[in-house]
């Protein structure tokens, strides 16, 4: 902990300037302070948990494979491997079949749980020189100086106030940002209509193994995803006009969604190891990623609908895109607001078509012909169904997923599906390959 001095206003200053003031120690705010330091900056870790054990319950950890070179950057991924995290191939059920069932080697992400991955990132990040980790610390102000962000103000379990100056402050406060609040600016806000239930299971066989399954029933959707410790987690989320009978009886209504999926796992027959946790409203909000002196990362930029598991890939992302933008301007004394503009440049080309895609969807919607045909033809042809899982893995960007080559190639299998009038495949033989 640095020396601090107290000032008039019952404030206690510290005395140490840091070069960055990270204000949340989960995936974003962890990967920034841990990337920063390694850089040679001197980071203040704000947590406002006062337990390092502390973790994210509403996640449902299913981390994309776009996410693995920035997990391999900080070291993670052999401690991820150690504490039994699961290389989460996935296969996907839809009305033409299942997807991804044949297509072997594809890029794979992690599936751990947050009450493992959390602790282990934490203890990451105050292990390295560099950072100083301030638990059970809640920000609660911004310093300002001459129209500029120039530290934060936080308070302590014994409700003093500190002041930690800092060059760059980076809100990786979550979606419910508290620095965004008091920044103010803009923020787009777009409506999710559907909900979320999942609890985790213990003995629960599934027909893909160790893969990840995901059922897409237009408009319900609903997951399996094997973890770290034995556990399996199972999800729901169906559209909102489903929700009386999920509050009416929500054991009740859980199991029988999970019954009725082709091929779904029988939960009454495994044991449920959690409480059945939920979320109603989860709208999609974004902000822009930067401003002077003021940084964003992972959900306090951009809360997509959970739906898609992209919101742990993107926060290890994102916080790495604005070191790798920011830190030579931070630590060489070059124009740090204009590194921050390039980080917000950066943020918005990467994300926000994604994001916009991710937006549509949570409307609640028929499918549009352009989702038919890439769903149909990857259902069809290993070729498409690669393709596919690269856009759903957030490997590739909108414009590469709706390639002419792409699109050429989807009309061309539902072509060739078409003249040589096979049936629909059952998807049975499907997931049982993708089991072996
Ligand atoms: C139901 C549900 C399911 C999801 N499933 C998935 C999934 O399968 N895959 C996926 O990739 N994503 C999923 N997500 C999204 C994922 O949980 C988030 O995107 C991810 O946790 C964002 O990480 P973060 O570090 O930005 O923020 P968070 O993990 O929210 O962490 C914010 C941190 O800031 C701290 N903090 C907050 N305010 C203050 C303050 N004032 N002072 C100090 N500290 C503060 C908090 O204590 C916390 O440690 C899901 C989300 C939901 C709701």
């Amino acid at each position: 902990m640095s020396a601090e001095d107290t000032t008039g206003g019952g404030r206690i200053m510290s005395r140490e300037a840091y070069d960055v003031a990270v204000v949340g120690a989960s995936i974003a705010g962890c990967t920034a302070a841990t990337l920063f330091a390694r850089e040679g900056a001197r980071v203040a870790l704000i947590e406002r948990h006062a337990d390092p054990n502390a973790y994210k319950a509403l996640c449902t950890h299913y981390i994309q494979p776009c996410a693995v070179p920035t997990i391999e950057r900080l070291g993670l991924a052999p401690l991820i491997e150690e504490a039994g995290g699961i290389r989460n191939g996935l296969v996907m059920y839809t009305r033409w079949g299942w997807i991804g069932g044949d297509a072997e080697d594809l890029p794979y992400g992690y599936n751990i749980r947050r009450q493992t991955l959390d602790p282990m990132l934490r203890g990451l990040a105050a292990s390295t020189p560099g950072v100083e980790f301030m638990p059970g610390r809640s920000a609660r102000d911004l310093i300002r100086e001459d129209g500029r962000v120039a530290g934060v103000v936080v308070r302590d379990r014994a409700g003093e106030s500190h002041e930690i100056p800092a060059r760059l402050v980076v809100a990786a406060d979550g979606r419910s940002s508290r620095i965004a609040k008091i920044a103010g600016g803009p923020v787009e806000v777009a409506p999710n209509n559907r909900f979320a239930y999942f609890a985790h299971y213990r003995d629960l066989t599934l027909p893909s193994g160790s893969r990840s399954q995901m059922w897409m029933l237009e408009p319900d959707v609903a997951y399996t995803f094997p973890n770290d410790g034995g556990v399996t987690l199972a999800a729901c989320m169906p559209a909102k006009e489903r929700l009386p009978e999920f509050k009416e009886d929500l054991e009740g209504a859980f199991v029988r969604f999970f019954e009725g999926l082709p091929l779904g796992p029988r939960l009454s027959e495994a044991q449920r190891v959690s409480r059945i946790m939920g979320v109603v409203e989860q709208a999609n909000v974004s902000r822009p990623a930067a401003r002077p002196g003021l940084a964003f990362v992972g959900d306090a930029a951009l809360c997509s609908d959970p739906l898609w598991g992209v919101g742990c890939g993107w926060a290890f992302q994102s916080a790495e895109w604005l070191v790798d933008e920011t830190a030579e301007a931070l630590l060489a004394g070059g124009d740090l607001d204009r590194a921050l503009e390039r980080y917000r440049r950066r943020h918005r080309r990467e994300l926000s078509g994604h994001h916009r895609l991710i937006c549509d969807f949570s409307r609640v919607r028929p499918y549009n012909p352009v989702e038919r045909l890439m769903f149909s033809a990857a259902a069809r042809d290993n070729r498409s169904a690669r393709h596919f899982h690269a856009f759903g893995a957030r490997i590739i960007g909108v414009r590469e997923f709706l390639s002419p080559r792409a699109v050429g190639r989807a009309l061309w299998v539902n072509a060739r599906h078409a003249a040589r009038g096979r049936a629909k495949p059952g998807p049975g033989p499907a997931v049982a390959r993708a089991g072996r």
